[in-house]
């Protein structure tokens, strides 16, 4: 599941493409596609063996002309400059089609986690934390989890944010633990938003989901929460999942639940009883109704696009089908729920959270699905109702609609002085 590191030119292809509907100035297409700020930091880490070593970390805030940054931090051995700024364009489009009030940013450091031990992880965290300073802050920008990185990162950010103002600041980030201000539901966000959009991609699609199969690629906290609540909501059934060791299928079915305790005890959903093991790349060309990639960018390309047997695909992670992959997803009919949109229920929930703690109020695990369940259907309902009237895809309508907003805020801001 490795990623290339063309990722920032599949956005900003995705950026020209919205701009050319939009009929967008040169200016603003301009000033849309470059980061606003870039933060480049390198800072030591003592390690258990009692050497040091010396991580790469990187901050991009993309655009904040929509309210505060707002994105995640990914540990990653592949973690790249480009790539941290296609993930925060994504994150400017995201936020603005989901109408919360931030800008987009990403973050992230080399690293590999899984080789790493809770104390080393702990002190990588603290320092990158300290390096970022005052580019983080509750009115400036705030981190969230993203790949590899969890609700406890975000207590070890949180905790040196706060020593640094010598005051608790639990709006500083989002998706941290529920005792330290987190939100209930911000964990099962993600998936619950995805699941969401399968529903209604499923009414515009005229498709029963009920018995319908589906995929997961990345059985992670996205990829695990949207096949238990999808199971639920609407009665479908799993019949292939993936993690970075490998994949498993079961035409019979699998239980979303039985095969997460298994991973939870193993680290891996392969060597799970009962079933055929399978690759990565086999998961994406499986036969089933309902593909979910939520892992990695650049997975669905244009070979692999030519493959695809599902009728529709849910993006839980972000960037994973190329440009050119889109064209034929689009020529072959299969309806696509872009990224932006589908995996959006995450950051919507971290929005609530941020109210939550800017506003010291507590809501219950009901009222954030409940808001969450309307957010994402309005926003859902919006980009269809652009792609339909344009007459293109999702993507297209999305991008459109995310852009767009974005390009308007600029353009009434001015230019100073
Ligand atoms: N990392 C998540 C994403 O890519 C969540 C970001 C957030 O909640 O700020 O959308």
């Amino acid at each position: 599941m490795s990623h290339k590191p063309d990722a920032f030119d599949n956005a900003l292809e995705q950026l020209r493409i919205a701009a050319e509907h939009l009929e967008l100035d040169d200016g603003i297409r301009q000033m849309l596609s470059e980061p606003k700020k870039v933060i480049r930091v390198a800072f030591p880490v003592k390690m258990d063996n009692g050497k040091v070593r010396v991580f790469k970390g990187y901050r991009v805030q993309y655009n904040d002309a929509r309210g505060p940054y707002k994105g995640g931090i990914r540990y990653h051995p592949e973690v790249s400059l480009e790539e941290m700024k296609a993930l925060a364009a994504w994150m400017t489009w995201k936020c603005s089609i989901a109408d919360i009030p931030f800008g987009g940013a990403k973050g992230g450091v080399v690293c590999d986690p899984k080789h790493m031990s809770q104390g080393e992880l702990e002190r990588l965290t603290r320092r990158y934390t300290s390096a970022l300073g005052d580019a983080i802050g509750p009115d400036v920008d705030i981190p969230a989890p993203d790949v590899y990185t969890n609700a406890q990162t975000m207590a070890w950010i949180l905790d040196t944010y706060s020593q640094f103002k010598g005051r608790m600041v639990p709006a500083v980030v989002t998706g941290k633990p529920v005792s330290l201000g987190g939100s209930l539901g911000r964990e099962a966000a993600t998936g619950r938003g995805a699941a969401i959009c399968t529903r209604e991609a499923g009414k515009i699609k005229g498709m029963l989901l009920k018995g319908a199969t589906f995929a997961v690629q990345g059985y992670g906290n996205v990829g695990s929460n949207f096949a238990t609540i999808l199971e639920e909501m609407v009665g479908a059934k799993m019949i292939a999942a993936s993690d970075s060791k490998g994949g498993i299928y079961s035409k019979k079915g699998l239980d979303p639940k039985k095969v997460l305790a298994f991973k939870e005890k193993t680290g891996s959903v392969v060597g799970f009883p009962g079933v055929r093991e399978i690759t990565n790349g086999e998961l994406l060309e499986t036969e089933c109704d309902v593909l979910c990639p939520a892992a990695f960018e650049n997975v669905i390309t244009a070979e692999v696009a030519r493959k695809v047997k599902a009728k529709m695909v849910i993006e839980a992670a972000n960037g994973p089908t190329t440009p050119e992959a889109d064209k034929i997803l689009e020529r072959n009919k299969v309806l696509l729920v872009p990224d932006i949109l589908a995996n959006s229920g995450g950051v919507m929930v971290s929005y609530l959270e941020w109210v939550q703690d800017l506003e010291r109020l507590r809501w219950t695990e009901e009222q954030v699905n409940t808001t969450l369940e309307s957010k994402m259907t309005s926003a859902f309902n919006h980009v269809h109702e652009e792609a339909t009237t344009r007459k293109v895809s999702m993507r297209t309508g999305a991008l459109i609609v995310g852009v767009g907003r974005v390009a308007d805020a600029v353009k009434t801001l001015g230019i100073f002085p």
